[in-house]
């Protein structure tokens, strides 16, 4: 209650929203207003100089302009001004807005003082007070005033009107007095005059009158007010409720930098600017290496606080341009490219402050478009320059890369790759190498390891090197593991129903395959299809692929092995915590990665610590195997500390079934005993 009577007389205090919201509507409304005063007084002004060129008005001229003419040209004036004001507003060309507030009082103080001045003029002349009301409602329901400042206006020019008409007008009967004069003698006459003289003032009626319409005029003046008053609120409140959901819907929630729904409309705008000195713009894309780890170490919310402070770090370091948060730990920018190298190293060793135990590594990849480039994607640039990151993953201390004619070539292959892996597999593009695994003990073969080769009509024979990557990186790996497994299930058939050697095939299975699909179904209906004995088949799972989605493949490797199949760790000692997993997870072969043997003629350490392996995998009652074997000291070496298998070059790299066949044949390589005819 106590600020509803203030608030209604418009003492409270307003927003600035509220007060633009009805300096806008004043200005709006006096353009209006404006127009109709200039366009009156021009035509009074006319009129006036016509009869008196035209000689129907008898006194000199200076009577006219002193009485008339100037009240017309100030009136005139006035309301040019305010126009101007109002129509410089609307442009937005109107900086200082105490003009257009001077104008809207001069205007409205001018015009009221016209009313008031006019209508006592008419009033002499038995007109009565129209031109005074006219404008006291022109000014007073046209613009908005708070009722406070309304109701000083009202009533100071009713009063001022007021006070000056009643010292000419004649009280009520004194009109039917004068009309009765004749009917009086000349002296009773004379009396009656004198007392009309001395009688002047507002009859009742009139004082009535003039109070309704002062009462009237002041009640639409608050109500326009209010209503205006209603309107702004609302409108402000609209437009808080929109500046809410237009923050939120371009911000990062996390980070609170600007999303990518942003980036991409403001990098559209913006390279719609750019004709020329394309070049000098590039996107850059950055990216926390180790984040995974540091996320698993210390936890989300130390996680999304790394986040947090990398993206203030890269916002700070790029203000001016365009920054956001892509998704997890990427970030992307756009900027000028002259002198972002600078930024971006010292952004690089910046990045080190924040690292605890687990060591991060700022990677930035950047793609510069060409001049002759018509129009650019801000999505495909973003892409060019992720590629670029990817490419210098795991590159210790390499920091940037900018997106070349290499990477381009690369990038190309890349689309090709996820473009065409259906039709590959359709058209048989996808073939199975087999490298042979062999036994320490007599150099047989014991098992072959089936590796994928895309032989393509375009780009000759692709690596899985090449493929995998990207293929996981798409979620399109389990379609090719699943052709692999069909090729190595008919191979067998193939040989089975000839009588042929056959060895135990292992096969690499991607961590994303069991999210991907049912990728042990698949297997064991293919197996079944193929009447492929369990022993034929094995199945390879590597190291990094048992750090996520641990539930999933604990629940395959349980069904494989209850299935009868084996199931052998890939790449053990290539990643980070493998001890862990030969605690929590059962294996029957551990394949020990190449990369122990890549030192082995120069570092020393590196013979005790396969002998410690394989000390281990026998405690552990596992079999162990030993890849990229490429020497024969190395495989004696092996075959001396009990490694009981061997897998490399020494033997052969991974070839077509046919080309092993034929060394096979020609006494190069033996299977063993026991695989060497298989029966239907
Ligand atoms: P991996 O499973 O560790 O396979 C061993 C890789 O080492 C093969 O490369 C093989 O050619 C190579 N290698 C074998 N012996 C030697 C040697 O003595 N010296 C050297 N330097 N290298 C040797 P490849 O065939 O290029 O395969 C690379 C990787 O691609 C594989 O690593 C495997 O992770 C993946 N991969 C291959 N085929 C498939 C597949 O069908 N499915 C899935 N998911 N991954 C596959
Ligand atoms: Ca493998
Ligand atoms: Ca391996």
């Amino acid at each position: 209650m106590s600020k509803k009577i203030p608030r209604w007389l418009g003492f409270d205090k307003q927003s600035d929203y509220v007060r633009t919201y009805f300096f806008n509507t004043n200005m709006r409304a006096s353009i209006h207003m404006s127009l109709i005063v200039i366009v009156l007084e021009i035509w009074m002004i006319v009129r006036m100089l016509n009869q008196y060129f035209s000689g129907q008005l008898p006194k000199p001229f200076s009577y006219y302009f002193s009485n008339y003419l100037i009240f017309y040209i100030v009136l005139l004036s006035s309301g040019i001004f305010m126009l101007v004001c109002a129509l410089l507003h609307i442009r937005g060309k109107l900086k200082r807005r105490w003009i257009g507030t001077l104008a809207k009082w001069l205007f409205a103080g001018i015009s009221l003082y016209f009313g008031i001045r006019i209508s006592i003029g008419d009033y002499t002349k038995g007109e009565q007070i129209l031109t005074f009301l006219t404008m006291e409602l022109f000014v007073m329901c046209l613009f908005v005033w708070r009722p406070f400042v309304g109701f000083l206006i009202l009533t100071l020019t009713y009063l001022f009107y007021v006070s000056r008409i009643s010292g000419i007008a004649p009280v009520s009967g004194a009109y039917s007095v004068l009309s009765k004069l004749s009917e009086y003698t000349p002296e009773e006459a004379y009396e009656k005059l004198q007392a009309i003289r001395e009688t002047r003032g507002l009859s009742q009626a009139t004082q009535i009158n003039l109070f309704t319409m002062w009462l009237s005029t002041l009640i639409i003046s608050f109500s326009n007010y209010h209503k205006t008053l209603t309107q702004a609120l609302k409108d402000e409140h609209l437009e808080e409720v929109n500046a809410y959901l237009n923050k939120i819907s371009v911000n990062d929630e996390l980070t609170g930098i600007h999303n990518m729904v942003f980036f991409r409309s403001e990098a559209e705008k913006l390279l719609g600017y750019i004709t020329t000195d394309k070049e000098n713009i590039v996107f850059l894309y950055f990216d926390i290496e180790n984040f995974k780890y540091y996320n698993e170490k210390y936890g989300f919310h130390e996680g999304n606080e790394l986040l947090r402070k990398v993206a203030k770090m890269i916002d700070s370091a790029f203000t001016g341009s365009l920054v956001s948060r892509l998704s997890d730990d990427h970030f992307v920018v756009l900027t000028r490219y002259d002198g972002c190298d600078e930024i971006i190293r010292t952004l690089g060793a910046k990045i080190h402050e924040f690292q605890r135990e687990v060591h991060l590594e700022l990677k930035c990849g950047a793609y510069r478009p060409m001049q002759e480039e018509e129009t650019i994607d801000p999505s495909v640039a973003c892409d060019r320059a992720r590629f670029a990151c990817n490419s210098i993953k795991k590159r210790y201390e390499q920091t940037f890369q900018m997106y070349d004619k290499t990477l381009e070539d690369r990038f190309h292959l890349k689309q090709y790759i996820i473009n065409s892996i259906d039709t590959a597999i359709e058209s048989g593009y996808i073939k199975v190498f087999y490298q042979p695994v062999v036994n320490t003990a007599d150099r047989s073969i014991v098992g072959l390891e089936a590796l994928a080769r895309w032989q393509d009509p375009n780009y000759g024979l692709l690596p899985p090197g090449v493929f995998i990557e990207i293929l996981e990186e798409h979620r399109l790996i389990h379609k090719l593991d699943q052709c692999i497994i069909q090729q190595v299930c008919r191979d067998y058939r193939e040989a089975a129903d000839k009588g042929l050697a056959f060895a135990p095939v292992s096969l690499n299975f991607s961590r994303l395959d069991f999210e991907l699909c049912d990728i042990v179904g698949y297997f064991e209906e293919k197996a079944r299809e193929y009447g492929v004995p369990q022993e034929y088949l094995d199945v390879e799972i590597t190291e990094s692929a048992l750090s996520d989605q641990q539930n999933l493949l604990q629940a395959a490797m349980r069904r494989l092995r209850q299935d009868g199949y084996k199931v052998w760790l890939d790449d053990f000692g290539s990643g980070y915590s493998s001890l862990n997993f030969l605690k929590d997870y059962q294996f029957d072969v551990l394949k020990i990665d190449m990369k122990f043997l890549s030192g082995f003629s120069d570092n020393l350490k590196t013979r005790p610590i396969l002998q410690n392996i394989v000390n281990l995998t026998q405690q552990l009652d596992m079999v162990s195997l030993t890849e990229g074997v490429e020497t024969p000291e190395q495989f004696d070496f092996l075959a001396k500390i009990g490694c009981s298998r061997a897998q490399g070059y020494l033997f052969s790299k991974p070839v077509p079934i046919a080309d092993l066949r034929e060394r096979i044949d020609k006494g190069e390589l033996h299977v063993n005993a026991r695989y060497t005819a298989i029966s239907a």
